[in-house]
């Protein structure tokens, strides 16, 4: 039977309930369990895919074409599991599958309410994943204790705790231990209170996992034990650290592992975790022989978490080729004028171009692509970045200056970019994209081919607009190389401009597949490829 972990979070939202929920299922992972983790996110949207960035960072999408929040990459970076969506729950999903239930007449006769039926159907989505064998189960609940939106949450966990007892059923409580720079005092008193609103609500935290800029002192772990009922050894310290990366092993310096694994009464395979791989990475990454700078072209990119797949993708790569990479953020729009292109666009060693939609800051896009390009700077372009990267060429190499996306402008006379055949009569805007993994066949000898060492790939897509085929033989002829295609529709996944040092254009997304100890193929080669510009640069 499986177990169940339930991690909460108290005094103030972004603490890192994700990075910890991940770091102790890595833990538990290599002591021979099969773990995995989902996140319940209170909102009422069904899922994040019509969210845009300012609202919910990154979507993140998963093998199976679920758009997700962007937690799921890091379980997914942590612990090698591919997600699912049964790994992302909101309140709009329980709300709307309770409702169709009723509408079918499930409940006839019956008053529908939350609770039972809301917090019924949390409990049956919380033990979904168990049908699939995993040992242990850990649930991250979005939002902090006291929201009035969580509240349907908190009481089916409590419900849960009841049927299954606390060996098969633990709470995990995040909180923030504030600290009092005039004072140079740690509190535990908001603290208590957020314990205090989760014992009001009937759930009784077993372990606090204490979010600190200071080491925790003996008296205030003392404090926080007496205080918040629980044992010494269950108060847990997690001090900000240098890297997300890190954190795994501040946990097992607590010894969270050894705690939840004495209150699930569960029998490890291995007494020790083994962190070796997850040791090696860490040590390439914190010490670069090389350094290069890599311009991040989007229009969100003063937001932290817009890009963070990205971002993450590049730490990985970085660390397998030992290489520092600094992620340089351009502001699309910026570069529309034309004073500062040369400003912000010389000195890098590669040019990615974001994923994005709608035409705010596209032809900046459009003109970072050129400046890679003419200048043989290493380019890569993701999703929106791809189809920027083909309207360039249409323009600039196949003479058709009104080349455009449809998304972007519908009436253009070359329509590069056109929306895919199977969305021309799709009117919904939820779930509705080519969405999930797909094949792709590579050409041999291409840039691609060589990054990946195989030709049958697949890689996971979010995109309504698809590179036009009829203009396919003019862009070869004109040297550009089509190097991926899903064998199944003929759809073009990869463009590269051969005559080029590295040029790149994908129409799926490489990042969300990367991962800690395996970085991503295509990421590597553009950071050898930067490496080589800079290099190339110096002598
Ligand atoms: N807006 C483009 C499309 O829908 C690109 C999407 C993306 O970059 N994820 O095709």
């Amino acid at each position: 039977m499986a177990k169940f972990i339930f991690v909460t979070g108290g005094v103030s939202s972004s603490l890192g309930k994700g990075i910890i929920s991940a770091s102790l299922g890595k833990l538990l992972q290599t002591q021979g369990f099969s773990v995995t983790i989902q996140k319940f996110d209170p909102y009422l949207n069904v899922d994040p895919g019509t969210l845009n960035p300012y609202e919910h960072g990154e979507c993140y999408v998963t093998d199976d074409g679920a758009e997700t929040d962007l937690d799921l990459g890091h379980y997914e970076r942590f612990l090698d599991i591919s997600t699912s969506q049964a790994n992302n729950v909101t309140t709009g999903r329980i709300y709307q599958s309770v409702i169709q239930k009723e509408r079918r007449g499930d409940f006839l006769g019956k008053t529908v309410q939350v609770v039972p039926h809301i917090t019924d159907e949390i409990q049956r989505r919380a033990q979904l994943l168990a049908e699939d064998g995993y040992d242990i189960i850990i649930t991250e609940i979005g939002g902090t204790v006291g929201d009035i939106e969580s509240l349907p949450f908190i009481e089916a966990v409590r419900q849960m705790r009841m049927k299954l007892g606390s060996e098969n059923c633990l709470v995990i409580h995040l909180t923030l231990i504030v600290y009092l720079a005039a004072a140079k005092e740690l509190k535990t008193k908001p603290t208590q209170h957020s314990v205090k609103e989760l014992l009001q609500a009937g759930v009784q935290p077993d372990i606090l996992v204490c979010r600190t800029e200071h080491p925790l002192t003996k008296e205030v772990r003392r404090k926080l034990a007496l205080f918040c009922n629980v044992d010494r050894s269950s108060v847990i310290e997690a001090i900000d650290a240098d890297t997300i990366y890190d954190v795994p092993l501040y946990m097992l310096q607590e010894e969270l592992n050894v705690s939840v694994i004495s209150k699930l009464k569960l029998t490890p395979k291995f007494q020790e975790p083994n962190l070796d791989s997850w040791k090696a990475f860490l040590a390439r990454l914190k010490n670069p022989i090389h350094k290069i700078r890599i311009g991040l072209v989007g229009k969100y990119v003063e937001l932290q978490d817009a890009y963070k797949s990205i971002l993450e993708a590049f730490i990985h790569a970085g660390a397998k080729n030992e290489t520092e990479v600094e992620v340089v953020s351009i502001h699309s729009e910026q570069l529309e004028n034309d004073n500062n292109v040369n400003k912000l666009l010389s000195g890098l060693n590669g040019i990615l171009v974001a994923p994005g939609f709608g035409d705010r800051g596209i032809e900046g896009k459009i003109i970072a692509v050129r400046y890679a390009r003419e200048n043989k700077v290493p380019f890569l372009g993701i999703c929106l970045g791809m189809q920027c990267a083909a309207i360039e060429y249409a323009r600039n190499m196949l003479g058709y200056k009104d080349a455009h996306s449809t998304e972007m402008n519908p009436n253009t006379q070359h329509n590069i970019i056109d929306l895919m055949e199977g969305q021309k009569d799709v009117d919904k805007k939820g779930g509705t994209m080519r969405l999930g993994k797909y094949d792709c066949a590579l050409t041999k000898g291409s840039f691609a081919y060589n990054a990946y060492g195989k030709s049958l790939i697949y890689e996971r897509h979010r995109h309504r607009f698809e590179f036009n085929n009829q203009y396919r033989e003019e862009f070869e002829r004109q040297g550009m190389r089509i190097s991926g295609v899903n064998p199944e529709s003929n759809l073009v996944e990869i463009i590269e401009v051969a005559e080029h040092p590295w040029f790149v254009g994908v129409q799926f997304h490489p990042e969300y597949t990367s991962r800690a100890e395996t970085a991503h193929p295509l990421f590597c080669a553009f950071v050898n490829a930067a490496l080589e510009n800079k290099n190339h640069q110096r002598g």
